[in-house]
């Protein structure tokens, strides 16, 4: 727990402009804010504003609004912890624990040993991108590289003693800068053969944290069973970085390369490079990965996260892949939202990390019976953590990397536009061609799985899809001698999944039509807001309040404020709860966090937009705009009640003696309401 005071600290010292700013390169500053192009959405005008005053940063078209704090969790992907602490390293604040426990130093143990973990990491990978540059057998690894078309402009050819030209391979692709970019960005490495490769360079780092018990912690090294040391656990193989959200590096995943030749086998020698590998053990395995550590656990990462979220946010979708070559590959040609699931079944904890970013995962995963298994499995995930999934439909035999590579990145582009929804995709799946082929068993287990899906389906836009469904199914099932049983059952679940969405539909519009009748009218499918008279100066005068709210101290401003009402008072009492005035400093969060649940967020959004974007220069400009407003919304009032008691006089008619009365006895009333002179 880190202390509310450290967290007060952060806020106040945080330069929201220098975070932001490395995040949203375009910023510029305009009068008393910034502004700039959004990073939640795409757009080519900027609306996105940042007030530096008040630490708050607001997009007029998306209306994601927040502190700094808020920014590196909604754009970095940090949690909250995470983020105060960049913001306190930034500003140079020691991060105080919940004082005196010894949980806290505890806490403070645990987090200084994950620290020695990520830097360990961190080195390694660095070795690893040297390896690939320098070592003498690197071009084992660039070949691999070759053969995916990843041939990066600093590759100077193959050292002489290198066997590059391996029959089959294909070097022959040109040379792309966009190639470097990727494999630095996903800190592409090459292990060499050495069993003491990266022992020795962790040790040569000198004493510098890196301990070798850090090491085996993340499963780089490997104590050795006889005597004492370590060996390196990835030898000969090409190293992609596992890198979390927030850059850092928690894994390894090495790909298994061209075998070297065995020197010293001919002439009898046992000193073989590679001691554990006689000619016919079995072959390695493709990949081998980290093992689970403090610092990483299996399911709960994406390969290329990283490297993908700021597209992936811009795009509203991810694009899952099987393989980190796939991943890779995809963002070479420029398809730069695209994640891997690093070789486990896809896990809620990772449909939870794509929901940090976007609402929406497409699986592009080969089109093969695992493919397609891996998609029937990852349903469960995909519901529990509020995602919307669709398939696309690659053709069978055939992996995104080939797809790319062969057809660029329009066709990546296009397959991922036409995915099916979820549900279609799996009903399709189970009763595609191979349905007729199945046997009785197996066919009674699809329709079986098919009418269970539709029976817990529950999106509303999802299900009235469904009735044209039920003659394709049926042509489906035709087919099958047995298929008329089976029939009835599929189609009753999709009468009854319809019925479900019908029903639904009209529980929804049924309360939306119970509180928009009041609110708005509806005139040729336009929606027009009420106009209560005095609203516009109402929210004029709770806009300078927010620019100012040392406004909020001045006598002459405060008598103003009795003629508020609705919203606007909510606003101004959160806005005189968050105000200190002995410091003349606003809580911009406190203030935020008062208003939030109570105010209608039309009003909220618009709160939003002045504390990022306000109008005035200065405090006395702001106070003649406001007192303006105030006495527009004075004659107004006085208008109103005139009407008002025009109106009673009306009905009095007849006996003058009491409408004169009333008359008399109403002016007065209104004169000492407002103040006015008689
Ligand atoms: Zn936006």
């Amino acid at each position: 727990m880190i202390s509310p005071e450290t967290i007060a600290l952060v806020r106040d010292r945080t330069d929201i402009v220098a975070v932001i700013t490395e995040g949203v390169a375009s910023l510029k500053r305009r009068g008393r804010s910034f502004v700039g192009l959004c990073p939640f959405h795409k757009e080519k005008s900027p609306s996105f504003h940042v007030n530096p005053d008040r630490g708050f940063f607001h997009c007029f078209g998306c209306k994601e609004s927040g502190s700094a704090i808020d920014f590196l969790m909604k754009h970095e992907g940090y949690t909250f912890p995470e983020a105060v602490r960049a913001l306190a390293e930034r500003a140079g604040i020691p991060i105080e624990e919940e004082r005196g426990t010894i949980q806290a130093t505890e806490a403070e143990r645990t987090r200084n040993a994950r620290e020695d973990l990520y830097a360990v990491n961190a080195l390694a990978a660095t070795f690893f991108e040297q390896a690939l540059r320098t070592h003498e057998s690197r071009a084992y690894a660039l070949e691999e590289l070759a053969r995916r078309g990843l041939v990066p402009t600093w590759e100077q050819g193959a050292s002489p003693s290198a066997p590059l030209a391996a029959p089959g391979s294909t070097t022959s692709s040109s040379k792309d800068p966009k190639v470097d970019d990727v494999l630095q960005a996903f800190r592409i490495g090459y292990a060499p053969p050495e069993w003491d490769g990266l022992t020795t360079f962790l040790k040569n780092q000198g004493t510098g944290g890196v301990t070798p018990v850090a090491a085996e912690t993340v499963g780089l090294l490997v104590p050795r069973t006889s005597g004492s040391g370590y060996y390196d656990r990835f030898r000969h193989r090409l190293m992609f970085a596992v890198i979390d959200a927030q850059g850092r590096v928690v894994a390894f995943s090495g790909r298994a390369l061209r075998d070297m030749p065995r020197e010293g086998v001919a002439s009898g020698s046992s000193a073989s490079a590679f001691p554990d590998r006689d000619a016919d053990a079995p072959k390695p395995p493709k990949y081998i990965n980290s093992p689970e550590s403090p610092i990483y656990t299996k399911g709960q990462m994406l390969f290329g996260i990283h490297q993908a979220r700021h597209s992936v946010r811009q795009s509203e979708l991810a694009v899952l892949v099987e393989g980190n070559f796939d991943v890779v590959s995809l963002h070479a040609r420029g398809v730069t939202n695209v994640v891997g699931v690093l070789g486990t079944a896809f896990t809620t904890e990772q449909a939870k990390l794509i929901k940090r970013f976007a609402p929406d995962v497409v699986f592009l995963l080969d089109g093969d019976a695992a493919g397609r298994k891996a998609v029937r499995l990852s349903r469960d995930a995909i519901r529990s953590a509020g995602l919307s999934a669709r398939v696309a439909d690659l053709p069978n035999g055939v992996d995104p990397d080939q797809l790319a590579r062969e057809k660029g990145k329009a066709a990546i582009e296009h397959i991922v536009a036409s995915a099916k929804g979820m549900l279609e995709a799996l009903i399709e799946m189970s009763l595609d061609e191979s349905f007729t082929q199945a046997d009785a068993y197996e066919k009674q287990a699809r329709i079986a799985f098919v009418a269970k899906l539709l029976a817990e389906e529950d999106d509303p836009v999802v299900l009235p899809m469904l009735k044209g469904f039920t003659d394709r199914i049926a042509g489906r099932l035709d087919i099958v001698r047995s298929g008329e049983g089976a029939f009835r059952a599929v189609e009753h679940s999709v009468k009854q999944a319809v019925a479900k969405a019908e029903a639904e539909r009209r529980r929804v519009e049924a309360a939306a039509g119970l509180t928009t009748r009041h609110q708005v009218q509806v005139s040729n499918g336009v929606r027009i807001a009420p106009r209560t008279p005095g609203a516009a100066e109402r929210k004029a005068i709770i806009g300078y309040l927010i620019e100012w709210p040392v406004l909020l101290d001045d006598l002459e401003v405060s008598e103003e404020l009795s003629m508020l009402e609705g919203e606007s008072v909510k606003v101004v009492a959160a806005l005189r709860r968050a105000w200190n005035s002995s410091h003349a400093k606003l809580d911009t969060d406190a203030f935020l966090a008062q208003m939030e649940p109570n105010v209608d967020s039309r009003v909220r959004a618009f709160v939003g937009e002045r504390l990022s974007d306000p109008e005035t220069e200065s405090e006395t400009q702001a106070k003649v705009y406001l007192l303006e407003n105030a006495n527009k919304l004075k004659r107004l009032l006085l208008s109103q009640e005139a009407a008002e008691i025009s109106r009673e006089t009306y009905r009095a008619h007849g006996d003058d003696g009491a409408e004169r009365g009333f008359l008399r006895e109403s002016q007065e009333r209104l004169r000492a309401k407002h103040g006015l002179k008689p």
